[in-house]
């Protein structure tokens, strides 16, 4: 099998012929169909997490079916089509494991940073943190929600999201469209945030009512302007000039949710007088992934995707660094 391993940080990615792995106990052996590209890929092959050791195949928005059950593993049964969380793993055992949120382990491994991830035609993969796939998402559509559909209702779910509420998306790539179509579904109204004025017709499109041009004017008062401003702002840009004037722009009680690794510097007698909150949330756990996979399926929450052939990995990851696309970029496998 090919597989795209990252052989040294700020290298370039080098296609290599495997054997196709053998799974272990509590493991399946997945075929993989596509794998999205996210942010994290890119830091993880800029050598930006110390955690990560290479060599190492990137990759944790997987879509593929499952080929191949190691010992003690009963389901998903062969054959089934599945995602994967971008947890590999986690200890089990701790408070936050056993009330479900595994995904705050502080023992977890994460596929495609200390785990060999979905850069390659065949993986590993745990049984536990593998969820079938609802008919309707083809694969190219579901991989993206591994990772960035995951994050963003999460990101609205742990910001206590209600159904009414004002949520500003700040930042329109491939995040930015999930977050928009996910607090519509949910019953949300949306407003988003760019500096990129020709992203409005898009934005419009996915559902938002309302458009905020960085650059041409005021963030904080156009977004206080909103019915008194948002209830939850969606970080999702890891751009520290816009998140702070977001941050100025939530309503009394509203939430400020960082999904990007941005630095902030909250005013706080605002957030005593308006008794707001701050937060950040990362991926999701097991329960978080069912819902957002159902939630897709029956709203019809669809990533716009471009697909890349394995083989061109590295072009890939440079478009995404440099051109910074507002869809979603995939590698298909049998492309
Ligand atoms: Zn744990
Ligand atoms: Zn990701």
């Amino acid at each position: 099998m090919r597989a795209a391993v990252l052989k040294e940080p700020k290298g370039q990615l080098q296609i290599e012929e495997r054997a196709v792995p053998t799974p272990g106990q509590d493991e399946v052996l997945i075929r993989v169909h596509a794998c999205g590209i996210c942010h994290g890929d890119l830091m993880v092959r800029n050598g930006d997490f110390p955690f990560v050791r290479p060599p190492i195949v990137p990759g944790h928005e997987v879509a593929g079916v499952v080929e191949k059950l190691g010992p003690g593993v009963s389901y998903p049964p062969q054959g089934t089509r599945v995602g994967l969380l971008w947890l590999f793993s986690s200890c089990g055992h701790c408070g936050s494991c056993i009330v479900g949120d595994e995904v705050l382990c502080a023992n977890g491994q994460y596929v495609g940073m200390t785990r060999d991830g979905g850069y390659q035609e065949f993986m590993l993969a745990r049984a536990d943190n593998v969820l079938p796939l609802p008919d309707s998402l083809s694969f190219a559509d579901a991989a993206p929600l591994m990772c960035a559909g995951l994050t963003v209702y999460a990101g609205l779910v742990y910001a206590g999201f209600k159904p009414g509420d004002k949520v500003a998306v700040v930042g329109l790539g491939g995040l930015g469209e999930m977050g928009i179509q996910f607090a519509r579904a949910m019953g949300g109204r949306v407003a988003v945030v760019s500096s990129t004025k020709q992203k409005e017709g898009r934005a419009r499109e996915l559902g938002a009512e309302k458009f905020v041009h960085e650059g041409t004017e005021e963030v904080d008062e156009a977004l206080r302007s909103w019915d008194g401003g948002a209830d939850i702002v969606l970080q999702v840009a890891p751009a520290p000039t816009s998140a702070n004037a977001a941050l100025r722009g939530l309503a009394s009680d509203g939430t400020f949710s960082l999904l990007a690794p941005v630095p902030i510097s909250p005013d706080p007698f605002a957030l005593i007088m308006r008794r707001q909150r701050i937060m950040g949330s990362c991926s999701g756990s097991r329960k978080d992934l069912r819902a957002t996979l159902d939630l897709a399926a029956a709203h019809g929450i669809r990533p716009s995707v471009r697909c890349f052939p394995l083989d061109r990995a590295n072009n890939a990851l440079g478009e995404l660094e440099n051109l910074r696309p507002s869809g979603r970029i995939v590698l298909l496998m049998d492309a």
